[in-house]
């Protein structure tokens, strides 16, 4: 029994010490079988949310319409959930109503795959109704019930069966699958925000190559913002090898293939709803992705992309044959940002070479470009005379 649950053995004894049910539910349950390193601990209880609260000193009410409460436990917030039931899923996303029950049952019932629909008792007892331990045996992916009817309730769920089946490299059962392949189009009923945290996951799992091509042959992938006008750059995707470790890498792979610019980026992303932080590294690491496609990478590429950025690129690339060298050469640039040009706009007013004017952008642009490129050395002396020499020419 892992460290994290051993922790929060006493909310469930507390819980249940005053009369009601406590497990241990969700992601943390299943991870723990498949010995995969766990996050967050979830906990079901057959308590309301107020008698939670009134058993705890510390409470936040994270989200307590949907009978969630954070218990505040040492510095480690648990998320401790009434069992509930889901009723009046419109426009097939989140059910508009829930309603709090008291059997564990009834709440395992409407949760989406059986491999998540596992209970952990204190006593290390598992409750298995839906044959969620056979699954993870077998390494499947099967809706709770009627794959038709969940999927209907909640369009989510497909994206989230080809994130599991990415990220835990397992396949989706028959018919699931066949769920998924009838109701694909219920996916752009779903928030975009929803559907990018899924699709990146999925693009971050070990086995992102068959999550990808799961979307591709259920069609999932015309029913997201931009994918279905690239059907043939995907399926090259597919057959590559890519092993990714973050977010703008996802997207810098995807803008690469369907050979964006930086302003084909920009819209693409902000269909997707992504951090303006993202987008800017994706169109940083995508130009030096053409770069390093044309074995044509210059000192002047790595100092724009920045560390971080040449990073993604390397791994984005995945061919150390093409990539040789390239942090290295970042590493030895001789200055990495503007600000670590050994003369300032300041110097250069105070040393008389120019007056202040809209000039002294162009010149300061000029030995930032010259030393990066290694054409002046990064010393105050050089770079006055490089100022001058740039002045007297212009
Ligand atoms: P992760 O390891 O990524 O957190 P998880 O399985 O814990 O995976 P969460 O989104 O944290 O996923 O959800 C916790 C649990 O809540 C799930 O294991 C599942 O039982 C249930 N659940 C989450 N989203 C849905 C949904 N859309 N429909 C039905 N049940 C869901
Ligand atoms: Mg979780």
């Amino acid at each position: 029994i892992p460290k994290e649950f051993h922790e929060a053995l006493p909310i469930l004894q507390k819980i249940e010490a005053a009369g009601y049910e406590a497990y241990f539910v969700g992601g943390s349950v299943r991870d723990t079988i498949l010995k995969r390193p766990i996050h967050d601990v979830d906990i079901a209880t057959s308590a309301y949310p107020s008698e939670v609260k009134s058993l705890f000193k510390r409470t936040v009410d994270t989200g307590i319409e949907h009978g969630t409460v954070m218990i505040l436990d040492h510095g480690t917030g648990y998320e401790v959930t009434t069992f509930r039931t889901e009723s009046g899923y419109q426009d097939y996303r989140r059910p508009d109503k829930v309603t709090f029950v008291r059997s564990l049952k009834e709440d395992l019932k409407r949760r989406d795959f059986t491999i998540n629909a596992l209970a952990l008792a204190e006593d290390g007892q598992i409750t298995d109704l839906f044959g969620g331990l056979a699954d993870i045996r077998k390494k499947i992916i099967r809706a709770v019930g009627d794959p038709n009817e969940r999927f209907n309730e909640d369009a989510l769920r497909m994206m989230r069966a080809v994130r599991f089946a990415s990220q835990l490299d397992f396949r989706i059962e028959d018919a699931t699958m066949a769920g998924i392949k009838k109701h694909s189009a219920l996916l752009e009923k779903i928030a975009v925000e929803r559907s990018h945290t899924e699709f990146v996951k999925m693009m971050l799992g070990v086995d992102a190559e068959n999550g990808l091509n799961i979307m591709l042959e259920t069609n999932l992938y015309q029913h997201v913002p931009v994918l279905k006008d690239y059907l043939p750059q995907l399926q090259e995707i597919v057959a590559s090898k890519f092993h990714l470790t973050n977010e703008a890498q996802v997207w810098s792979l995807l803008a690469f293939k369907f050979g964006f610019s930086a302003k084909q980026i920009s819209s693409f992303l902000k269909k997707w709803k992504t951090a303006n932080k993202i987008i800017n590294d994706v169109i940083l690491t995508t130009e030096l992705l053409f770069s390093i496609a044309k074995h044509d990478v210059s000192n002047a590429d790595l100092y724009h992309a920045g560390a971080a950025n040449v990073d993604n690129a390397v791994i984005v690339t995945a061919d150390q044959a093409k990539t040789a060298g390239l942090q290295e050469r970042y590493n030895n640039l001789p200055i990495k940002n503007k600000k670590q040009l050994r003369i300032t706009g300041g110097d250069l007013i105070k040393r008389g070479v120019l007056k202040p004017s809209p000039q002294l952008g162009k010149v300061l642009d000029y030995l930032e470009h010259s030393v990066v490129a290694g054409k002046i050395l990064n010393q105050p002396e050089n770079l006055v005379n490089a100022a001058i020499n740039f002045l007297n020419e212009d």
